[in-house]
């Protein structure tokens, strides 16, 4: 995927919501979301009058976005949702939460899905005893999610930061760096302002 050169919290900014790409920064007052809700750029004050494509689009951009994750590779994730069976958003959803860099930062072990994505590419994770460092990899129920010795300290200081944060119904945490994948995730298990209808829709047209 392109890297974003502009600093990622614009891109709350255009989106009109927090998208917690920064770790600890998100939860804080320097959150710049929380003080200036309009979008940035020089027109970013003007109202906007979306068309009916545009907030389809926004929405598709702020899921893709949330989760760091390219135009192609967001789209492949659509494509399989669809050939599934069931609800195509709750599968979309699904997939997404699944990947290997989402479950880490959603056990605590990293402030970001960026950080997170870090940990697992550079060989901090084993699922099941055995290292992964494909951030895209897919966990499912009973996976055993490790973090390597070498990079214990980093997932306990992020644990720290955060000591109130309610763990999501379908991961638990089985020791200081070790968590376990109870179930896939419903829906409703997953904590994201997203109308994912509205991508249903996008990728429907
Ligand atoms: Fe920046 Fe995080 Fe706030 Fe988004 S939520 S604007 S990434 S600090």
């Amino acid at each position: 995927m392109g890297r974003h050169v502009e600093p990622v919290c614009k891109l709350c900014r255009r989106e009109g919501g927090k998208l917690f790409l920064k770790g600890e920064k998100c939860y804080s007052e320097k959150c710049p979301v929380a003080r200036r809700s309009y979008a940035p750029g020089q027109h970013g004050k003007l109202p906007i009058r979306a068309s009916e494509y545009q907030i389809r689009l926004r929405e598709k951009q702020k899921a893709r976005r949330i989760y760091g994750l390219g135009e192609r590779q967001f789209a492949k994730y659509f494509d399989q949702a669809a050939r599934r069976k069931g609800d195509t958003g709750e599968k979309l959803m699904q997939s997404l939460e699944r990947r290997l860099d989402n479950v880490v930062y959603r056990l605590g072990f990293a402030t970001s899905r960026q950080a997170a994505r870090q940990m697992v590419r550079n060989g901090g994770i084993a699922v099941n005893a055995r290292k992964v460092n494909i951030p895209a990899f897919e966990v499912k129920a009973d996976d055993a999610v490790k973090v390597a010795p070498r990079m214990a300290a980093l997932a306990k200081a992020s644990l720290e930061k955060f000591p109130d944060r309610v763990l999501p119904a379908w991961v638990s945490l089985t020791g200081e760096a070790e968590g376990k994948v109870l179930s896939l995730p419903k829906r409703e298990d997953i904590d994201v302002s997203l109308e994912v209808n509205l991508i249903v829709e996008y990728y429907s047209r």
